[in-house]
């Protein structure tokens, strides 16, 4: 039976071009600084996103905790979304293993933080306030159906944010995807954000990792933070091989995965019992709701895997699916025949 995974675009196996360039990677020791690999892919990172420099992490919850850690000091407050991935998916990373105060702000349906909410979050000079020192954005923004923040709403908070010293991080897991949709260069999202991480291990099909970008200084001390985390490698190389290739080959083909993205979306909307909000989907995730009671969340996710086809249970009436490198436009007409056919059996 053909299998249409789409929990996840973290489900997606290293492209035959990855497999290659691991077997062939030149290795050295990372943390001693001899990986010749590994410091091609952060000088190659760092250029795509327009930074001095880059490091690589094993994950996007070290790269966030990393920046959060090399950002803010104990007792230092962050100003974050509250459906962020920062703040819902990463286990409290922050305030567990740094001592940083998360303020949470509303995120808009688009994934945008109002300006007047983050103006009204940062803290005055007073003995009893913690300081802020850090806004972190997300983009695309995950729980906002993988929603894009503009290059001119990221402006305006780097703007307000320099103005009062305070510093931005972008949870750019997803950042090529912003791009993409957009039809725009990456660096548009980046330039004006003290530091950015993105994903390799998502849209971008590599087996592992994520990259931290930002200025020398920054990443100089980030390598000190991602020490204290047990996340300096050795002959890393072997991994970051196939991240060169995610960097150099993968963005290119990501508005295929929009694309079906959005076929999918079209398919559910005309199902009955599904509703989606199809003006939201703008990029490779999608959301859709469960309207009718015949039917359990756990039914349909269980009904669907019989038929092949994963997705993920993100609400008491709420999926989640999302497309990526090898998800064929066939296979989004296998899901929506699947999809129809378990609806179907509830009349
Ligand atoms: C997946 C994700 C992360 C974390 O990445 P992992 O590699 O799974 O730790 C961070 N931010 C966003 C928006 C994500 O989607």
């Amino acid at each position: 039976m053909r299998i249409v995974d789409l929990r996840s675009d973290t489900v997606t196996k290293p492209t035959p071009s990855m497999m290659e360039a691991i077997m062939n990677a030149e290795l050295g020791d990372d943390v001693l600084g001899d990986d010749p690999t590994a410091q091609r892919l952060e000088e190659i990172s760092a250029k795509r996103v327009g930074k001095e420099a880059s490091m690589f992490v094993p994950s996007g919850t070290m790269a966030n905790l990393v920046c959060a850690l090399t950002h803010c000091a104990r007792g230092e407050e962050v100003i974050l979304g509250d459906v962020s991935h920062i703040f819902l998916n990463e286990a409290g990373s922050m305030s567990a293993v740094g001592g940083i105060h998360p303020h949470l702000v509303p995120n808009q349906p688009d994934g945008t933080i109002k300006l007047e909410d983050i103006e009204a979050a940062v803290r005055g000079d007073n003995v009893h306030w913690p300081r802020t020192r850090l806004i972190c954005l997300e983009n695309t923004h995950n729980r906002c159906y993988g929603g894009v923040l503009t290059p001119g709403y990221i402006e305006s908070v780097c703007q307000f944010a320099k103005e009062r010293g305070i510093s931005v991080h972008l949870d750019g897991a997803r950042v090529f995807n912003a791009a993409v949709a957009l039809g725009v260069d990456v660096t548009t999202f980046t330039r004006s954000v003290d530091s950015v991480m993105f994903c390799l291990s998502k849209g971008l099909s590599a087996p592992i990792g994520s990259m931290v970008c930002g200025t020398d200084e920054f990443i100089a001390e980030a390598r000190r933070n991602r020490k204290v985390l047990g996340g300096g490698m050795r002959q890393v190389g072997i991994i970051a091989a196939a991240g060169i290739k995610a960097v150099e080959e993968m963005p290119q083909r990501l508005h295929e995965d929009h694309f079906n993205a959005r076929k999918l979306a079209e398919g559910i909307a005309g199902i009955p019992g599904l509703a989606t909000e199809l003006d939201r989907i703008k990029t490779n995730i999608i959301y859709f709701d469960i309207t009718t009671d015949k039917l359990t969340p756990d039914e349909l996710v269980n009904r669907l895997g019989d038929r092949g086809v994963k997705l993920l249970s993100t609400g008491p009436k709420r999926f989640r699916a999302v497309t990526h490198y090898g998800i064929t436009e066939e296979d989004i007409d296998i899901a929506l025949v699947a999809l129809r056919e378990v609806m179907g059996e509830t009349n």
